[in-house]
């Protein structure tokens, strides 16, 4: 009962000497709340989109594999580009919704690791309103990985909390050591588009192929922009003997 009531007072001198703050609106939220880092209105606010669009050149599609004109182009080798390998692409914001970019960037960058909980339930609820229109049965997550330079600098994969969570609601296996980054790369985004390519190429290596073989990956990532990351990714899978891998995303940029 004394032992209660000290870590009640505790947690009430905690409360308000550092207040809360949604990641969103900035106003403070209740701490004994499970979505404490995310306001219940913003989380209201934040609404997903079930639109497909194709992974290169974002024209709405119907099932969020390459359009027409973008397949044509691939299969000719145009532009010297290479071989795209991810069979289709799901995410649930645009990038530009400054919300979602907030709660994102607070996960990443301000580690504020209890956002994979809010953002967990948001890729649940995006996939249970998207499954009978793409076929996700039986599929084994994937999680992008980090370096282990950069996992241990952030101390957690945010790709990795996120398929945790899908997987606890929706009953997908999670092959959490499956892809391993063998090479700290450049930031993608300070990179312009061949060099990107280039920088990425053969630094992701598969540590279970005979997990992979005839199966659908879900790849999971935070956020989708050039996709070079995710169609390096999805390249060793399929060398490894992957049926299908879908890309899966928080946001697209
Ligand atoms: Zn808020
Ligand atoms: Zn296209």
């Amino acid at each position: 009962m004394a032992f209660e009531l000290l870590t009640s007072v505790k947690e009430r001198l905690i409360e308000l000497l550092f207040p809360v703050k949604c990641v969103v609106c900035e106003k403070e939220t209740e701490q004994k709340r499970k979505n404490k880092f995310i306001c219940t209105s913003c989380l209201k606010n934040l609404s997903p989109s079930l639109n497909f669009y194709c992974p290169l050149c974002e024209a709405r599609t119907a099932d969020a594999k390459l359009c027409f004109s973008c397949r044509a182009l691939r299969s000719l080798g145009e532009g010297g580009q290479d071989h795209f390998y991810l069979d289709r692409l799901l995410y649930p914001f645009p990038y530009q919704d400054f919300k979602i970019q907030k709660v994102v960037k607070a996960f990443k960058y301000r580690f504020i690791k209890e956002l994979e909980i809010p953002l967990g339930r948001l890729m649940v609820s995006y996939l249970e309103k998207i499954k009978n229109k793409i076929d996700l049965n039986d599929s084994t997550l994937v999680p992008v990985p980090l370096h282990k330079r950069k996992f241990n600098s952030r101390g957690y994969n945010q790709s990795e909390l996120i398929a945790q969570q899908l997987s606890k609601f929706l009953n997908f296996r999670v092959a959490n050591n499956c892809l391993i980054k063998n090479k700290a790369t450049k930031d993608q985004a300070s990179l312009k588009n061949e060099q990107r390519t280039k920088n990425i190429k053969g630094v992701f290596k598969c540590a279970e192929p005979e997990q992979m073989r005839e199966k659908r990956i879900l790849l999971v990532d935070d956020v989708y922009t050039t996709g070079t990351t995710m169609n390096e990714c999805a390249r060793v899978l399929k060398d490894e003997g992957a049926k299908e891998v879908i890309g899966l995303t928080i946001a697209r940029g």
